[in-house]
């Protein structure tokens, strides 16, 4: 079923103060270890086989990357959770499922589908903190996503799953989103996760133009394009977004011919972007070797089905993120730390800790590129994985609600 876009109705609204603290410092590796899954479906931990090797196993028609949205993620993700319970000796077959995300249009059907496809008792959490409203609960898809406001409603969710009859143990499936979720949680902390990747497109832009690199044209450019209006040739894709805004800074194409072309509805693809690009290179060699590098990676990978096609972009994302985990002072106040590091949401961390001491299976699950999240032979040798990485945990506080739950 596809999700609609208007929810059912406020279910609960009560007023709660929101009170958020340091609880120290910890990383994703100490609850979920390496069974972390980005967006090229290659799991960590490498006894999982991944995409590549075993598409066909899990009813996929070729090895091109689904998106979270797509019917054949939903079937990965349920070969995953299979071959992870007998890894983990497991022998109780899987029978329910919980998903904890920020976002209904990507969580919410990725969700959706993965119920549909399992049949599986299931219940979906998504949050996305607003803490100027009053707390309250929205219930989507046949009441089984329950949308908060607050990312501490997590532990009266805890209890309204449990009073549905989930039995949360060793048959229970938990998916993890990771960004703006159990990391840099939406609505609090989200805009640190963003600074970081324009940090990381202006890193590229000075690499690839160097002293042409025109940063006030690159904001303005990034801003209109980044609008629905663009969405037919950007695809919301923020690497395809990279490289158009790269190739306009060139001035390979001129910005007002691109508008005029994508207006007149003479541009209405990706592809069709990067073959003007093709065209222009070869009358107009202007622009940098490397230029032509991003754009030889780009068509390769558009070739391939690569859906990260500027890796250039997605590595030095990577550098940037990494450099605002941790990074703040233990003694600095929470509303800096919210401000200027990724921080862990400590109210997701207690859930997944909490689950996975009742006999559950956790996995993170994210549609994040794996070059903006691992390290790589050159650039980033020398950094560990993001998994790996400690930062402070920021939130409220759901133990004591948790541990009533037993
Ligand atoms: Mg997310």
């Amino acid at each position: 079923m596809e999700l609609g876009p208007a929810g059912v109705g406020a279910l609960e609204k009560t007023a709660t103060g929101l009170t958020l603290n340091n609880f120290g410092k910890a990383k994703l590796a100490d609850v979920f270890e390496d069974f972390v899954i980005y967006r090229d479906l290659e799991p960590l931990d490498k006894r999982l086989p991944g995409l590549k090797s075993a598409a066909g196993k899990m009813g996929l028609s070729d090895q091109s990357i689904p998106r979270k949205r797509e019917i054949d993620y939903a079937r990965a993700a349920r070969w995953f959770a299979e071959k992870s319970q007998t890894l983990r000796n497991e022998s109780k077959n899987l029978a329910e499922l919980l998903f904890l995300g920020d976002s209904l249009y990507n969580d919410g059907q990725a969700f959706q589908n993965l119920h549909d496809l399992t049949e599986w008792q299931a219940a979906c959490f998504i949050g996305d903190e607003k803490s100027a409203e009053e707390a309250a609960v929205e219930m989507h898809g046949e009441q089984t996503i329950y949308s908060a406001n607050r990312w501490a409603a997590l532990g009266d969710w805890a209890g309204h799953i449990l009073a549905q009859g989930l039995a949360l143990d060793e048959r229970t499936l938990v998916i993890v989103d990771i960004d703006k979720t159990v990391l840099g949680a939406k609505g609090r902390n989200d805009a640190v996760i963003d600074h970081a990747r324009l940090e990381g497109i202006y890193r590229t832009m000075d690499s690839v133009l160097g002293a042409n690199f025109d940063r006030a044209a690159f904001e303005r450019q990034y801003d209109e394009l980044n609008r629905a209006a663009y969405h037919s040739v950007t695809a919301d894709n923020q690497d395809f977004l990279a490289y158009i805004c790269l190739v306009l800074n060139a001035k390979l194409i001129q910005f007002d011919e691109f508008v005029k072309e994508v207006r007149g509805g003479n541009l209405d693809n990706f592809f069709q972007f990067t073959r003007w690009v093709n065209s222009r290179m070869m009358i107009n060699p202007i622009g940098s070797e490397r230029l032509r590098q991003v754009h030889e990676t780009v068509m390769n990978c558009e070739f391939s089905g690569d859906p990260t096609p500027f890796k250039s972009f997605r590595r030095q994302e990577f550098i940037t993120t990494i450099e605002r985990m941790g990074n703040m002072a233990s003694d600095a106040s929470v509303d800096e730390m919210l401000q200027q590091e990724i921080t862990l949401t400590n109210e997701v961390m207690e859930m997944a800790k909490w689950l996975a001491a009742r006999g559950c299976l956790l996995l993170c699950m994210s549609d994040k590129p794996s070059e903006s999240a691992c390290p790589d032979g050159s650039e980033s040798a020398d950094l560990p994985p993001l998994h790996r990485v400690e930062t402070h945990l920021v939130g409220a506080t759901i133990q004591a609600q948790l541990d009533a739950l037993g």
